[in-house]
């Protein structure tokens, strides 16, 4: 036996103690040069890579993280990786995924219904699971066009000219919500994609929609936990409706990335148009993946681990900490909100625009990102880290300010 392919208690024991070791650096070693010819060996590896990989990352977690829809993880989902990366099942074959298959079957049925839907499956993104529903889409319904808001992520557009349809970008509201009057005409042939939470603002889009067209798509990307939240759930009200959704695990159901689902509302018929047979498979390839992982069994442990409650409180708490945000915006007259955040997405900016670039230079890392809407540039809270600690940012924003307010004190 191959010693780099047995079970090695003290390398992983090693692992997991420089994972705590590097767990608040801040610097970054160079990357190695060359590639050597002859192997350096795994545990000096493990200690040479460890301030490398671990030292560079951004930290999701951390109490300013606040910027973007990555969350951090879990513990248990990390123990769940592990397993899947020792174990390398290909769920493309029964045989070299035999439980697993059933764990991403069972997955789906425990959150499929919460959208309308009646299965579906795993992809590693959004992005892959928009592209998958609108190939059923074509599919099943025939359609010739995809609409959306102009607001609507890029990989709507780019799953259309994939699949060789046009694409037609819909006009939206102040709030960045389609406009509810913007569809017209013959919709047999179109799929009408809505978003529900978009990327710039976490806008939800008139979901009373779903049906208009010949196919409804949501893409539910961001904001789809928040069905799961009983306080909340009703904020997607109408998502029922649609013929399939798109959900990323590995945003707000704070799952390690690559981590995502398309639901469909008759999966039976959604999955018969996608999928491939061939000789050397035992069951149709289902869906644009071929081989892949184990992903959802990180997701399985995490939702059996808090239960439906603890991971609406989870999602409560960081809705809870966009209002308190949106909070101390509205509260201080050197700063313009721009709307109340419906889905934990808070955009706001200095009421003088040319602070901009001085602001930013003053907030800490990973507090705030920069959209632009309208032609104006706005920073961009998105609360998907359940340890944001929205005092200290406030600390740090006043500071910010007063540093701002004393340097044009002395232009
Ligand atoms: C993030 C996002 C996507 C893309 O999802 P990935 O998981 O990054 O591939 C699609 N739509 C919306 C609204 C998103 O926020």
């Amino acid at each position: 036996m191959d010693p780099d392919f047995a079970f090695n208690p003290d390398g992983l024991a090693r692992a997991v103690e420089l994972l705590g070791q590097h767990w608040n650096d801040t610097g970054v070693p160079p990357l190695p040069l060359d590639w050597p010819a002859a192997g350096l060996g795994s545990g000096a590896v493990l200690e040479q890579m460890a301030p490398l990989v671990l030292g560079g990352a951004g930290r999701l977690g951390q109490a300013s993280a606040f910027a973007h829809m990555d969350p951090p993880t879990p513990w248990l989902s990390w123990a769940a990786t592990l397993w899947n990366a020792a174990l390398n099942q290909n769920l493309l074959h029964p045989a070299t995924a035999p439980v697993a298959r059933d764990i991403e079957a069972r997955v789906v049925a425990w959150l499929a219904p919460f959208f309308g839907m009646n299965g579906g499956h795993l992809t590693p993104g959004s992005t892959v699971a928009n592209l998958t529903a609108l190939w059923a889409a074509r599919e099943c319904a025939g359609i010739q066009e995809v609409l959306a808001s102009q607001s609507a992520h890029l990989s709507v557009q780019k799953a259309a000219h994939l699949l060789g349809l046009r694409f037609r970008g819909l006009p939206v509201d102040p709030s960045g919500a389609l406009h509810a009057d913007a569809l017209d005409g013959d919709l047999s042939r179109s799929a009408l994609v809505l978003t529900a939470g978009t990327t710039s603002t976490g806008a939800v889009d008139p979901l009373c929609l779903a049906g208009r067209a010949a196919w409804t798509h949501v893409d539910a990307a961001w904001a789809g936990p928040l069905r799961l939240s009983p306080t909340h759930a009703l904020r997607l009200a109408g998502i029922e409706a649609a013929d399939s959704v798109a959900v990323s695990a590995h945003k707000w159901l704070f799952q390690p990335k690559e981590s995502a689902l398309v639901l469909f509302r008759d999966s039976a018929r959604a999955h018969a148009a996608v999928s491939f047979g061939g000789a050397y498979l035992a069951v149709p390839n289902v869906g644009v993946l071929g081989s892949h992982g184990a992903q959802a069994a990180p997701l399985m442990a995490t939702l059996l681990a808090w239960g439906r409650a603890g991971l609406a409180a989870r999602i409560d708490h960081c809705m809870a900490l966009a209002q308190q945000w949106a909070d101390v915006i509205e509260r201080d007259a050197r700063l313009v909100l721009r709307a109340r955040p419906e889905t934990g997405v808070v955009v706001w900016r200095p009421a003088d625009s040319a602070c901009f670039d001085l602001l930013l230079a003053h907030m800490p890392p990973g507090a705030v990102s920069v959209t632009v809407l309208d032609d104006i540039r706005w920073f961009r809270n998105v609360v998907a880290n359940p340890n944001a600690d929205v005092a200290l940012l406030a600390g740090a924003l006043a500071r910010a300010l007063d540093a701002l307010a004393n340097t044009s004190e002395r232009r």
